[in-house]
Order: structure tokens, then C-alpha cells, then sequence
């Protein structure tokens, strides 16, 4: 590999991450090490690791690295957990997750971002997360329940399957508000109900589906 990318991909993690509060040191080697230029258009490598999300064609973007690191790292997890990723997009997010628990599964509406993210998988050599094409604000039920549930498309409510699917002390970290802007939120699941925890502002597209924003 490339010494540049290399070089790029350590810059990225020490400025847009460590110096930005990311503190979490698996989330740091994770990011350290996914090669984030195989989940981008071949037209955009170069722009790989810059400080931002990067359009992957269809109307779909792969999110900025520091809003992944945030997000993996309010999940908070130790290697064994079974985790679901709703929103597949590139890939990247999913394979992140890989490298940080037990267990990925990844659901996507779109077929043709579902073909592109099992390519980019492979190469990156992520072959055994399971990706899947469907409705993701429906989770997988058959999978559940999930230690962890990263979504990353918003949503105005918690979707109610979701947080079904959440084994309990599970943490499920979405993008909550309107379709113009949202607040990253941490849902525990406890035997009192959910805890919610606020965490920074962010902007993603919507989560479309049955409980998103319906299919327009
Ligand atoms: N995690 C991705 C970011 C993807 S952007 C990455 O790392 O690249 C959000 C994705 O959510 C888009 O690909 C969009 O098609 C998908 N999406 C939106 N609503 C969905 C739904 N109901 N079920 C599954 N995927 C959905």
C-alpha cells in the first residue's frame, strides 16, 4: 500500500479524531486501520481521507470519519458484541464495526449500494460481515437481539423495532431530529425504559422506511 495513504489515513485520526475529543484507543486503531479509500468512488481516492462526508452516487453519501468515530465510540464496545449497522451506504461504517466487536450485520435499501458495499468488504478483507438488503428501520429480527445499533440515516423518533431489537444495557446511537438536522442521541436500554443521551449535532439523509420518514 501506498505510503501516502498511510500517512493521509494516521493525519486523519490524530486531527480529526484524537484532537477532537475521540479518546476511545479501539475506536482509534480501528480507524487506523480500515483502508477508507477502497469505500469511496475510485474518482475520489484522493479525497479519501479528507475531513468530510464524500458522495457514493445514488443520492448517498459515506459519513465524515469524526461523526463514525463518535458514533462507534458512544456504542462503547469491547470485542464481543453482536452489532447491527443500519444504513450500509459504502460499507465503511460496517467495517469499522468489524474491527471493534464480535459480530456485524448490515442492512441497506438500495440493491445496487448493497452490491458495491459486499465488493468493498471483500477487498478490505471484512468478507464475514453479513450484509443485507431490506427495510433497516425494521432492524433484523432474526438476528436480534443486537449489543449495539449504529444507525446512520435520520430519523425523527426512535424507531420502535430498533430499540426492540436491543438485548438490554444494549446501546443503539442515532441521528435524531428533522430531515435538515439532528443531534447524534445514545439510547440505553434499561428495565426502566430507554435513556436517552444527547451527543453532537450532525447531518445525515433520511432514513426512509416504515418507521423514517416514510418512502418519499
Ligand atoms: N454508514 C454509511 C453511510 C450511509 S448513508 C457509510 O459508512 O458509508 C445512509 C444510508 O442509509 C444510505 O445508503 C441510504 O440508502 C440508507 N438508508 C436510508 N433509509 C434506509 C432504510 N430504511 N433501510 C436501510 N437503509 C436505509
Amino acid at each position: 500500500m501506498a505510503s501516502e495513504t498511510l500517512a493521509a489515513r494516521g493525519r486523519m485520526v490524530e486531527r480529526q479524531l484524537r484532537r477532537r475529543g475521540v479518546s476511545d484507543e479501539r475506536v482509534l486503531a480501528a480507524m487506523g486501520k480500515v483502508p477508507r479509500e477502497l469505500f469511496v468512488p475510485p474518482s475520489a481516492r484522493e479525497l479519501a481521507y479528507e475531513d468530510g462526508a464524500l458522495p457514493i452516487g445514488y443520492g448517498q453519501t459515506i459519513s465524515q470519519p469524526y461523526i463514525v468515530g463518535v458514533i462507534c465510540s458512544l456504542l462503547s464496545l469491547g470485542g464481543s458484541e453482536s452489532v447491527l449497522d443500519v444504513g450500509t451506504g459504502s460499507g465503511y461504517q460496517a467495517a469499522v464495526l468489524a474491527e471493534l466487536a464480535a459480530e456485524v450485520t448490515t442492512i441497506e435499501r438500495m440493491p445496487e449500494l448493497v452490491e458495491k458495499a459486499q465488493d468493498a468488504l471483500a477487498e478490505a478483507g471484512y468478507d464475514d460481515v453479513d450484509v443485507r438488503l431490506g427495510d433497516g428501520s425494521l432492524g433484523v429480527p432474526e438476528k436480534a437481539p443486537f449489543d449495539g445499533i449504529a444507525v446512520a440515516a435520520a430519523a425523527p423518533t426512535v424507531p420502535e423495532h430498533l430499540y426492540g431489537q436491543l438485548a438490554e444495557g444494549g446501546r443503539l446511537v442515532l441521528p435524531k431530529g428533522s430531515r435538515w438536522g439532528q443531534d447524534l442521541v445514545l439510547v440505553v436500554k434499561t428495565g426502566e425504559g430507554p435513556v436517552e443521551r444527547r451527543s453532537v449535532p450532525c447531518r445525515f439523509v433520511p432514513l426512509l422506511g416504515e418507521e423514517g420518514f416514510g418512502d418519499g
